[in-house]
Formats: C-alpha cells, sequence, structure tokens
C-alpha cells in the first residue's frame, strides 16, 4: 500500500485519479484550496477509511511539510487551468503555477519523496508539428499576449521538476496532458466539451469561436488515469516527460453538431469571433495532437474510450447534475 499526496486533487483530475487509488487500496491525502475545485467531486471518498483531506493552499509550508513527510508519493495537480481564467487572472496563473511548484519540489526533496508534476499541452504553444512528440520545441507568442503566461508558467514548471532531477537527483516525472474531459469538469473556466453539452441542454446556441475549423484530440478522464497510473508504477519513467492524450481528431465545428446530436438538442450553433471569445488579438492553436509513442513504450498504453462514449458521459453527467453549474456560461 502506497500513501499519495495528491495536491488539487479536489479538482476535476484529481479527484478521478484519488477514487481510483483508493479503488486499488492504495492512502490519499488530498490537499486543495477549493479554488477551482469543489467539494462535491470528493464527496463519494469520503466512504474510504484511507482517505483524508486538507482545505489548504500548497504555498503554506507548514502544512505542505507535514503533509509530505506523511506521504511515499506526490502528484501534482494543483495549478490555475482553463484559457478563460488564465486570460482574465494572468497574476494568479502565474503565481501559483511557479510558487506552487517550488514549493512541492522543495519539500519533496527534503524527504526524498517520488514526484508526478502535470503539465500540459500548450507547452508545444503555436508549433505547428502534427502529431507533437516529447522533443518538440515549445513556440510561443509575445509577452503582451497573457495567453502565453500559462505556457510560460507550465515550462519553467518542467525545467524546475527536471532540474530537480538531474541536478539534486529527485525521483520526477511530468505528465503532459492533452485535452482531457470526462464527468466534474467545469463549463465556468472556458473547457470547450462541457460548455457545449450545457449550451445544448439548455436549447442556448452552442458558441464556436472562430470558423471553428480548429481541431482537438479529447481523452477520456478514466483513460488518463490509468497512463498516470502507469507511469506512476514504471520505473524508468523517473527523470521523463511523457504526452499523455487521445488521437482522435476532431474539428471544434463537428464537435459542436455532434455533442448537439448526442444531446438531442435543438440548439443553433453561432460563431463567434475569438476577439469577443477571449481578448484582442487572441492566438489559438490550429491543431493539437499528441504523439504517444512515448508512453505507450514505457508502459503498453494506449487511449481506448472513443469520443462518442466521453461525450454520452458528460451529458448524462451534465443532465443528472443541473443545479451544480447554474451559474456558469
Ligand atoms: N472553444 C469554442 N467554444 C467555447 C469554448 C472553446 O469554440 O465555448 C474552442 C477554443 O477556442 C479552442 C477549443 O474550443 O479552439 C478547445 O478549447 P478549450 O478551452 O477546451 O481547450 P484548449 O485546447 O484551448 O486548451
Amino acid at each position: 500500500m502506497t500513501h499519495y499526496l495528491i495536491t488539487g486533487g479536489a479538482g476535476f483530475i484529481g479527484s478521478h485519479l484519488s477514487e481510483a487509488l483508493l479503488a486499488r487500496g492504495d492512502s490519499v491525502t488530498v490537499v486543495d484550496d477549493l479554488s477551482t475545485g469543489r467539494l462535491e467531486n470528493i464527496l463519494a471518498l469520503k466512504g474510504y477509511p484511507r482517505f483524508r483531506f486538507a482545505i489548504e493552499t500548497i504555498t503554506n509550508e507548514t502544512v505542505m511539510d507535514r503533509l509530505v513527510s506523511e506521504c511515499d508519493v506526490i502528484v501534482h495537480l494543483a495549478a490555475a487551468v482553463g484559457v478563460k481564467l488564465i486570460v482574465t487572472d494572468p497574476v494568479r496563473t502565474i503565481e501559483t503555477n511557479v510558487m506552487g511548484t517550488e514549493e512541492v519540489l522543495r519539500v519533496a526533496r527534503r524527504y526524498r519523496r517520488h514526484v508526478v508534476i502535470a503539465s500540459t499541452s500548450e507547452i508545444y504553444g503555436k508549433n505547428e508539428k502534427v502529431p507533437f512528440a516529447e522533443e518538440d520545441d515549445s513556440v510561443f507568442g509575445s509577452t503582451t499576449r497573457s495567453r502565453w503566461a500559462y505556457a510560460t508558467s507550465k515550462a519553467l514548471d518542467e525545467f524546475l521538476a527536471l532540474a530537480y532531477h538531474r541536478s539534486l537527483g529527485l525521483p520526477v516525472l511530468v505528465a503532459r496532458f492533452f485535452n482531457t474531459v470526462g464527468p466534474r469538469q467545469r463549463s465556468r473556466y472556458g473547457m470547450v466539451i462541457p460548455r457545449f453539452v450545457r449550451q445544448a441542454l439548455s436549447g442556448e446556441p452552442i458558441t464556436v469561436y472562430g470558423d471553428g475549423k480548429q481541431t482537438r484530440c479529447f481523452c477520456n478522464v478514466r483513460d488518463v488515469v490509468a497512463a498516470v497510473l502507469g507511469l506512476m508504477d514504471a520505473p524508468q519513467a523517473v527523470g521523463q516527460v511523457y504526452n499523455i492524450g487521445s488521437q482522435e481528431e476532431i474539428s471544434i465545428r463537428e464537435l459542436a453538431e455532434r455533442v448537439r446530436s448526442l444531446a438531442g438538442s435543438a440548439s443553433s450553433i453561432v460563431f463567434v469571433p475569438y476577439d469577443q471569445a477571449y481578448a484582442q488579438g487572441f492566438e489559438d492553436m490550429q491543431r493539437r495532437v499528441p504523439d504517444i509513442a512515448k508512453i505507450r513504450a514505457a508502459t503498453g498504453w494506449v487511449p481506448r474510450i472513443p469520443l462518442d462514449e466521453t461525450l454520452r458521459e458528460v451529458i448524462a453527467f451534465c443532465r443528472a447534475s443541473p443545479a451544480v453549474e447554474v451559474d456558469e456560461g
């Protein structure tokens, strides 16, 4: 039995990961300040005797020192997430992502704990290569465009984590999540699938940004959790960076149509210019496909859940919890 400390464990991915670890018999402590995470996400976990929860910020060194000393492995998921939040609150994005990771690594070193650092496909920025392999370049835009604050802050997290490994021997691995989706993901922070599903279910127009020709690959959170579990159990993954994502590519326009039809909705589909949706001069990525050969070679992992099944799950979840996101558009 291993004791995991999950930062951001009340969030979307963290709550699913915590559940999977508890279900297989491990101990889990979640630390979350509930800034974007929700207590509802971890209500079901209270039934497990080996589950503990601290409502606390990860920059509280006293608390982190105690929690880290008591665990074997840290999965660091606490971060400012979502393009909308990043554009509207850049100070919080930068401070949370940089200072939080610094704190986690510093304390992990004190106790020589294994650490998984969650990163993002935003790391590739506007590189136009398809698909993205782990060694490919980060291509970021100007610092005057706040969108790039997120990618830059996560790039710094990765540099720091890899430096702790190389220079100080800390056992660290970096997981780069591509678009992850499933029940509990919130529409409030701009993520496209929960937004489209909420819009379709309420009969409101489905808002496609730009011309909708941009594509993404959406990976079910259960597949993502399986990938993380596999990497944590693979000794050769230490000191390495891995892409985790689906390769089923879909345009955002087609996604809108797919959601509308699976939800049996009569919503219209409207096209909203980027400047109106985000901020003046917003830069979107046209395609984002992961190369997953590296994780496959290390652990045998491949994503298994098709997008339609994921969309049905999200639709069912949103139907069952309409009140939860009533304030969100
Ligand atoms: N998007 C959209 N309508 C929305 C929200 C997002 O068309 O209501 C688009 C967004 O511009 C991007 C894609 O959907 O091209 C995925 O956006 P998301 O924020 O989910 O993730 P990203 O891939 O941008 O990190």
